[in-house]
């Protein structure tokens, strides 16, 4: 049996006749950028997020770049964020002009460790003397929601307040997460969404999302997607052109009322792999904390003692794929050189590094692909040799 790591093939048979219709809708409109379209699924999505704005925009990438713009940060503005996510959370900083503080994850939800913030931002980290940084020029708390986890929202909004920082969330895995019942992307001063084809609400290109609460972050983002021009070729601000597609949000628009069961699929999907994973010592399933509603974006486990290697090996012989975010920490990517961090610094961001495994994960993934999931881990566990 072939088990692939996402399948979008079975969501988009499922809605066909209502994706076509959407996309008819939109050439006969010939309305293809912003417009109606867009403006409706921006209602839907503030609506469903309980959000006073929700902005249609490029990608996630962009959603992110556009909130920090919002803000002002810019450059002699420093952002503190995860060392254990996806680069475009470092590179929005980065374009903005900032620099990014890697501070460690929380091991067991790989969200920012509030243990790791609370010592950068007294300036008690050890890594983060030895690299210069000035409490004082953080600006702003960035943390990421790896895999559909929510992060410790209530202690990170507590340190932020304290040191006067704006927290931006990078909600790009997330949509559909919740911390006490509030909606993730709704838990700091701004968020981020993506809906690149396979995050839990996937368009069929790229496509972001900027939320907000706050009237006047958000008529700065609705500006800088547009040039930071109101009305046409009067330019109050330098922005770039990031704008959602019609045909991006008309597509969407048909898949939004499905979400909640699709995440209430997939966790349907992680509970089932957690009973039958949680027997075995030799990997570590994912936490359940009750103040938090994870999406499973991801189902990640962690394999350590060096055994990854030979787990995925075997899966895939099986037929079965898995994939490894991220197999490299922010801190010590190539390009990030010129911070100065050094292995051994965030020590949690770079053990995840080396263990972290996710296994199939989709809404329509059937019963019996999972039990040979299942099967085929429990076998790579038992024949590899202990070192
Ligand atoms: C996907 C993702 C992004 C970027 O979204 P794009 O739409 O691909 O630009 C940013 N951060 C995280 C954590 C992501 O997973």
């Amino acid at each position: 049996m072939r088990v692939p790591l996402v399948d979008l093939s079975r969501q988009v048979a499922a809605l066909r006749p209502e994706l076509t219709a959407a996309v008819d809708r939109v050439l006969r409109s010939t309305q293809f950028i912003l417009g109606p379209e867009v403006a409706a699924f921006e209602q839907e999505m503030a609506a469903y997020l309980g959000v006073r704005h929700a902005i249609g925009v490029a990608s996630g990438t962009d959603a992110l770049f556009l909130a920090l713009r919002a803000t002002g940060i810019g450059p002699g503005d420093r952002v503190l964020t995860s060392a254990f996510t996806f680069f475009a959370t470092a590179s929005a900083i980065l374009n903005a002009g900032a620099e990014p503080v890697f501070a460690d994850i929380d091991p067991a939800t790989y969200g920012l460790s509030p243990e790791t913030v609370r010592a950068v931002l007294a300036g008690h980290s050890t890594p983060h003397r030895r690299l210069g940084v000035e409490p004082d020029t953080i600006r702003a708390v960035l943390p990421v929601h790896l895999y559909g986890q929510p992060v410790a929202a209530h202690q990170l909004t507590l340190l932020a307040e304290r040191h006067g920082l704006l927290m931006i969330e990078d909600a790009a895995q997330a949509l559909g997460a919740a911390y006490r019942g509030h909606k993730v992307g709704t838990l700091g001063h701004l968020a981020a969404f993506s809906f690149f084809p396979t995050k839990s609400l996937g368009g069929f290109g790229d496509g972001g999302l900027v939320t907000t609460d706050d009237d006047a972050l958000a008529d700065r983002v609705r500006l800088l997607r547009v040039h930071g021009a109101r009305p046409r070729y009067h330019h109050h601000l330098v922005g770039t052109n990031s704008r959602l597609d019609a045909l991006q949000a008309a597509l969407l628009r048909v898949k939004l009322p499905h979400l909640e069961g699709w995440v209430t699929a997939r966790r349907g999907h992680a509970a089932a792999y957690t009973r039958y994973l949680a027997t075995t010592n030799r990997l570590t399933v994912p936490i359940t904390l009750h103040d938090r509603f994870h999406c499973f974006h991801q189902y990640t486990v962690r394999v350590g003692d060096g055994r990854r290697a030979g787990m995925r090996d075997h899966l895939r012989r099986r037929g079965i794929e898995t994939a490894v975010y991220y197999p490299v920490p922010l801190h010590l990517q190539p390009v990030l050189r010129h911070l100065g961090y050094r292995p051994g610094d965030l020590p949690e961001a770079e053990r995840a590094c080396q263990e972290v495994v996710s296994l199939p994960m989709f809404p329509e993934l059937r019963d019996e692909e999972r039990s040979a999931v299942v099967a085929a881990v429990h076998e790579a566990l038992a024949t590899e040799p202990v070192r």
